[in-house]
């Protein structure tokens, strides 16, 4: 019955500490290499459970590094362990998997730090059970500055790929538009002014004048 819910039982502040020994903190820092953008530093300390017991540690830990991620959408992520005291514990594997919109990346811009207190346990965890190849593992530093320099690298060769891609797929669209014109035909002149090529089908211009009033760009092909 409704009117016998007892009055105690009221709700308390949840208390993070009580859940897990892992403080997590955040930093961020623009990317040097790029005139906008930031860098997101993810701080982890204190002590992670040993084995199974640091399961809800790890729990905890991906939950706010993803929260901090989808919040502050970075161009680039440091998670930096080099205050956290870690032996063993397969969990906290799924903390280091990049954010999902690098997964199709070959280099994501994201590196990790380690301290003398996770160091050989944070590479036997990828090596032994992730089945990460020891002589990949080029994105672990025991610097903070050696990782952000290494993630700022990644962002602008990563853009520069990008911009690579655009540029590849600007030229095929214009092979495909100048192809789709076709030949000159005529008979009259094209109108452009000294222009003594014949009009394409369909235009008062010929071929090359057609393409630049439409692409805005000097003609590239003859
Ligand atoms: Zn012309």
């Amino acid at each position: 019955m409704a009117n016998e819910i007892r009055d105690h039982g009221a709700f308390t502040a949840v208390k993070w500490e009580d859940h897990s020994s892992v403080d997590v903190g955040f930093q961020a820092a623009p990317v040097r290499s790029a005139e906008q953008g930031k860098l997101l530093r993810v701080c982890f300390s204190g002590n992670y459970g040993y084995g199974s017991a640091g399961n809800r540690d790890a729990t905890y830990m991906d939950a706010m590094f993803r929260a901090a991620d989808e919040v502050l959408h970075p161009e680039g992520v440091i998670l930096d362990f080099s205050a956290m005291a870690y032996q063993w514990g397969d969990m906290l594997g799924k903390v280091l998997n990049v954010p999902d919109r690098w997964r199709a990346l070959e280099e994501p811009p994201f590196a990790i730090v380690e301290g003398a207190d996770c160091k050989g346990a944070l590479r036997s965890l990828l090596v032994d059970d992730l089945d990460w190849d020891a002589s990949s593992l080029d994105w672990i530093f025991e610097d903070v500055d050696q990782a952000r320099e290494f993630v700022e690298l990644r962002i602008t060769k990563n853009a520069n790929m990008f911009q690579l891609q655009l540029d590849r797929k600007r030229d095929e669209a214009a092979l495909a538009f100048w192809k789709m014109l076709g030949e000159e035909i005529g008979p009259e002149r094209c109108r452009s002014a000294a222009c003594t090529r014949l009009r394409i089908k369909d235009s008062v211009l010929c071929r090359i004048h057609h393409f630049e009033q439409i692409q805005h760009s000097a003609c590239p092909f003859s």
